[in-house]
């Protein structure tokens, strides 16, 4: 078997979310020791990760002989048992894992979480569907929200920004948001100056208040 790095990364829960945050992070490099229940959820990702074993992580002895404790960075991806969930931010903390994440399917699940001393607790189907709620009553492609109310969106540009330069439309002024970046078709996204003119077809980078950024980019 490979050695295992001391950068690397422990992943428990292989379902759909903890498979494809393993796949990426070995994608990108960075080792994963893989920790499953199911031995057909084993079988199915070795060899595609550095370290994939069957192992209950509930059980802190079992965890502990894996050496989990020399870890630095653990992802609990266990979203459908609150139980498990829960039972393993309690090992991976007694175990002082410095930092763990780990995903929530509800509010509950994500208070209980925070309260056991997790650092990051992701709820993906709340953020994709709000974010996708975005997508869906505006002009915006794509949508970030960051925890102060702060945004990042790609969006069309409004048509009264058009052929001007953004200092002439006013886009700070009178928006309160900011254009990052701006993007032709087939070309590559450049940063955007005072002296940026805005031409239809092309694509806007903006970031700003979420309020305010939703509303510049959904006027006509
Ligand atoms: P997703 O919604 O991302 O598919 P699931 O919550 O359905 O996630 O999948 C969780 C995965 O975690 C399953 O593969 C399951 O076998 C595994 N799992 C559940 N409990 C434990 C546990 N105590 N230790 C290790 N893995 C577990």
């Amino acid at each position: 078997a490979k050695n295992i790095g001391d950068d690397a990364v422990v992943v428990i829960g292989l379902g759909r979310f903890g498979k494809s945050l393993a796949l990426e992070l070995e994608g990108d490099g960075i080792e994963v020791l893989g920790i499953d229940t199911d031995p057909r959820v084993v079988q199915g990702l070795a060899g595609r990760l550095t370290h994939v074993v069957e192992a209950d992580s509930t059980d802190a002895e079992a965890l502990k002989q894996l050496s989990i404790q020399d870890f630095d960075r653990a992802v609990i991806a266990i979203g459908s048992s609150l139980e498990a969930s829960v039972l393993t931010a309690f090992v991976l903390r007694s175990l002082d894992v410095s930092h763990i994440w780990a995903k929530a399917t509800s509010e509950s699940q994500a208070k209980t979480l925070e309260q056991i001393g997790v650092e990051h607790v992701v709820r993906p189907e709340h953020e994709m569907g709000r974010r996708t709620a975005h997508l869906v009553r505006g002009k915006m492609l794509d949508y970030i929200e960051f925890d102060d109310g702060y945004a990042i969106v790609k969006t069309r540009p409004p048509r009264g920004i058009l052929g001007k330069t953004l200092a002439e439309a006013g886009v700070r002024s009178r928006w309160g948001v900011t254009i990052v970046g701006v993007k032709s078709r087939d070309e590559d996204f450049t940063y955007a100056t005072p002296e940026t003119v805005v031409e239809d077809g092309q694509l806007l980078i903006v970031s700003g208040d979420r309020r305010r950024v939703e509303t510049f980019s959904n006027q006509d």
